[in-house]
């Protein structure tokens, strides 16, 4: 029964996951959440249910649109997918209890972030700064204010400190205001010093991709590589990985 149980929350995280892209396609557009219903971009034909079934419908449908047969971009189903699994993975670690419900408004807020950030270069503050509040709301109901304050003050005030240094020094913006409210958010919700680690991965990550990116499209260092893909990034597997992380920091005596 259980695993019937679980089985349903990854195909329901699925279903989130595709209203995420939904919500990833029509922000940065200013198009309403709500209507029209979804329809190919190329051809407009609207999507019908069966069609838009998570992950399966893209397998049968060859990742084409039925209509115009236009390619239907990859990220569709991996952003399904990924949805489905940390829904998942808040359920296992939370079963239905209140935590449960913050951390899939918090992994759902890091995919859209991600997803628009990676598409239109621009976070969207209406998610990240509700987020914050959210975050500090869930430290309080498990009685860990303390550590999302702080997570909230130094993941913040880190990337403040490195947007205003670094325009000082580059005369340009290397990180903008969205990044700050993003990295407040990930700091409220998974508290200090987990938010150190989630910000080291991001660099690490960033600087290995960016440099990766540069090299393969000979593009100028100029070029704005979007960061809140690879904060998301460092945040969930900061999570995810945070008694292994703890373990191995222990037993090399770094801290
Ligand atoms: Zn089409």
């Amino acid at each position: 029964m259980e695993l019937i149980f679980k089985i349903f929350i990854f195909i329901f995280g699925a279903a989130i996951g595709s209203f995420l892209n939904v919500l990833i396609y029509r922000i940065p557009r200013g198009i309403s959440i709500v209507r029209p219903n979804s329809f190919c971009p190329r051809c407009h034909r609207p999507i019908r249910w069966y069609e838009n079934i998570p992950i399966l419908s893209y397998i049968i449908l060859r990742g084409r649109c039925v209509g115009c047969k236009e390619r239907i971009s990859i990220h569709y189903p991996i952003i399904e997918l990924i949805t489905g699994l940390l829904i998942y993975y808040a359920y296992v670690n939370y079963q239905l209890n209140i935590p449960f419900f913050f951390y899939s408004f918090f992994f759902c807020a890091l995919i859209v972030i991600s997803g628009i950030d990676f598409t239109h270069q621009l976070i969207p503050d209406l998610i990240s700064i509700p987020g914050i509040a959210l975050g500090i709301i869930l430290q309080i109901l498990t009685k860990n204010l303390l550590i999302g304050v702080i997570g909230l003050g130094f993941g913040g005030g880190l990337i403040l400190l490195i947007r205003v240094i670094g325009g000082r020094v580059y005369k340009k913006e290397v990180m903008g205001l969205g990044d700050v409210y993003l990295t407040a958010m990930i700091g409220a919700f998974i508290g200090f010093p987990l938010v150190i680690t989630a910000i080291f991965i991001a660099a690490l990550i960033g600087a290995i991709f960016g440099i990766l990116y540069i090299t393969a499209t000979h593009q100028s260092r100029d070029v704005p590589i979007p960061f809140a893909p690879f904060l998301s990034v460092g945040a969930i597997l900061a999570l995810l990985f945070k008694t292994q992380i703890s373990a191995l920091l222990y037993n090399t005596n770094i801290l």
